[in-house]
């Protein structure tokens, strides 16, 4: 009897709580600096007449927030200042002393909520007027500089509490650059993380007037830079200097000269030509040479020297003196994207097809590194090979071709490029071999063993028939339906005509799903199941066919080992039955395959997940590759030797 009251007694406390709760709890709107926050930018809460606001709202001050629901700990780190809460308790650690909070953090909702002193101990006053709360920074405070970077150059960041004036100044002797925030203090807890760099050798930063804030960069040269304020952050200010020209070479490669530029970030540029004598001026933005280099000799052929210089701060000039003018273009690096380089026109000398066993391949052949480009268009198929800047040596020209997937070959020059173009019977995508040197391309069209043929796939059970579930509920006819699904769209992919026996969760008759197969004259049908047994530890890929079926043995030989490779699940048998009836009545190779047992928890378990149901899918889809696949496998397109 005591105990019944005693149970009577906590339902009527958590019951009252519940209540108390439900009252007093009311959501703020909350503003910051003027502006409405988003529930994800932050949110305010009242709770029995305390004002907590949410851990996520720190991250709208800049400040860098953690929760450990474990422990119950909560930080918050602000330039260098770290403050530790944890849930519950009413003392915080604030730069390593203890201080003395006048309610707790506490967890609510899933929340985690902190009382509002605490912004306010970060220097944001708080006007709480009926449900609004409203927030601002109490002045423009400089919270952390860092060294950061902006497209590939480097850069120093700024952060202020609030949008910033600045004025900025060059000086020479020694080079440094000034800028001035206007109207920023410095944040007592300011950060300060900079690297030097090999145009910023350090940063000053000194309150230089009671509102102006002064860093000064002392520059190893005179460089030129940008200040921007990024649109997405108001209150921060960037200072991005060049990327700098670390090295600039001449390459001769037989039959492909080049000059070679290496800067630290991808750079813009313009190339000209001058005449009297002949000159290509390559200038390029935004970049400063590392250091004044000596012009360099070139081939004596093509170009006789090269030039560089810094042509202005925001500018770096290379020349170089023509002793044979040359078609010549100018490229970022196929290999990086950092990496400018000037090369002449290659030449195109040789398209031809080469038929061999496998069908064959189109070769090609050039006096200079490819620099190629494959494109795929459908209707109609073909397969678009532009390489760039080349020169066709022959005219436009057909090339005869005998293949079953390439109908024709057409090469013709359009504009700086070369373009090969492959009219195709069907696309299953396509093997490109280069030669070591790079001049030489081999291209094989890849030719789908499911190309073409017509499978059905026989997703089991669906409506009224849920077929197996298991004890975490997840229902056999939805697991059969969703890998059906996904191995329609890779053996699509492949070329293959699948027919699926339904496509949603609808019941179909075992007769009516054999006859859909006989009836489109499939040759192959899957059913695809997944299993249940008494014994809940029975587990593994199961795989049945009609007795006396050479062929449908043979695929579930090989679905069984595709499947357990893919999934790591293991492989229990290939069994034959007189009695199911969607692979007795199937007049084509037909195999019933069951993934898993639902019946087992830990498999039920994986396959309720969706990466389970992708790999499955790439499983089958192996074994039907597998079983179409000629027993010697393609050994790929040959280069011929080039003499
Ligand atoms: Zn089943």
């Amino acid at each position: 009897v005591k105990f019944k009251v005693v149970v009577l007694l906590i339902v009527i406390v958590l019951l009252l709580t519940s209540v108390i709760h439900g009252d007093n709890s009311d959501e703020l709107k909350l503003i910051l600096d003027g502006k409405p926050l988003q529930a994800d930018q932050g949110r305010a809460i009242r709770l029995n007449k305390r004002v907590y606001i949410s851990l996520p709202f720190f991250s709208s001050l800049y400040a860098v927030t953690r929760w450990d629901a474990e422990t119950g700990n909560a930080t918050i780190r602000l330039g260098t200042l770290l403050i530790k809460m944890t849930q519950g308790k009413s003392t915080a650690t604030w730069d390593g002393k203890t201080k003395k909070l006048s309610y707790a953090p506490t967890e609510q909702d899933g929340g985690v909520w902190i009382p509002l002193e605490v912004a306010c101990g970060l220097g944001l006053k708080s006007d709480l007027r009926g449900d609004v709360l409203e927030l601002s920074w109490e002045q423009n405070s400089l919270l952390f500089v860092k060294s950061s970077s902006y497209q590939g150059r480097p850069a120093i960041t700024f952060q202020t509490t609030k949008p910033v004036q600045y004025k900025n100044y060059l000086l020479t002797e020694p080079n440094r650059l000034v800028l001035d925030l206007e109207g920023v203090k410095r944040f007592p807890y300011l950060e300060e993380d900079m690297t030097p760099t090999p145009i910023v050798q350090r940063v000053r930063i000194n309150q230089f007037r009671e509102d102006t804030f002064r860093m000064v960069f002392d520059l190893n040269q005179l460089a030129g830079y940008q200040i921007l304020v990024p649109e997405e952050n108001p209150n921060q200010v960037l200072v991005v200097f060049n990327a700098l020209i670390k090295d600039i070479r001449f390459e001769s490669a037989v039959g492909d000269p080049r000059v070679i530029i290496d800067a630290t970030a991808p750079l813009a540029y313009t190339m000209s030509v001058m005449v009297e004598p002949h000159r290509l001026v390559v200038d390029i933005d935004d970049a400063t040479l590392a250091t004044p280099k000596e012009p360099i000799k070139g081939d004596g052929a093509w170009v006789n020297s090269v030039r560089m210089s810094q042509f202005n701060s925001h500018t770096v000039r290379v020349v170089l003196d023509v002793a044979t003018p040359q078609t010549c273009y100018i490229t970022k690096s196929r290999l990086d994207p950092k990496r400018i380089e000037v090369r002449t026109q290659q030449e195109i000398r040789r398209v031809k097809w080469q038929p061999d066993e496998q069908g064959g391949a189109l070769l090609i052949d050039s006096s200079a590194e490819l620099d190629e480009e494959f494109i795929h268009h459908k209707d109609p198929e073909r397969l678009l090979v532009n390489l760039r800047f080349a020169q066709l040596v022959t005219d436009t020209q057909e090339i005869p071709v005998e293949d079953s997937v390439v109908k024709a070959v057409r090469v013709s020059q359009q504009n700086t490029d070369v373009q090969v173009e492959l009219s195709l019977e069907s696309y299953q995508g396509y093997e490109a071999i280069f030669s070591k040197d790079r001049c030489s391309l081999a291209i094989r069209m890849k030719n789908s063993p499911v190309a073409r043929r017509v499978i059905v796939l026989d997703p089991g059970h669906g409506g009224v028939d849920a077929g197996a579930i298991g004890s975490q509920g997840v229902r056999e006819k939805g697991v059969n339906l969703e890998v059906a699904l996904r191995l329609k769209d890779l053996l699509e992919e492949a070329g293959a005509q699948v027919v699926l026996t339904r496509i949603d969760d609808r019941y179909v008759s075992l007769y009516e799903r054999a006859a859909i197969a006989n009836q489109v004259g499939a040759a192959m049908f899957i059913s695809i199941h997944s299993n249940f047994h008494p014994n809940s530890n029975v587990r593994g890929v199961e795989i049945f066919h009609y007795p006396d079926r050479v062929t449908s043995n043979r695929l579930g030989r090989i679905l069984l080992d595709e499947m357990t490779k893919a999934t790591g699940f293991s492989s229990l048998a290939v069994k034959t039955s007189p009695n199911m009836v969607v692979i007795r009545e199937t007049q084509m190779t037909s195999v019933l395959v069951e993934m898993g047992f639902l019946s087992n928890y830990q498999e039920e378990a994986i396959i309720a997940t969706s990466e389970f149901r992708e790999k499955m899918a790439k499983g089958i889809f192996n074994g039907i590759l597998r079983y179409w696949k000629p027993e010697n496998p393609s050994k790929g397109p040959r280069l011929e030797k080039k003499e």
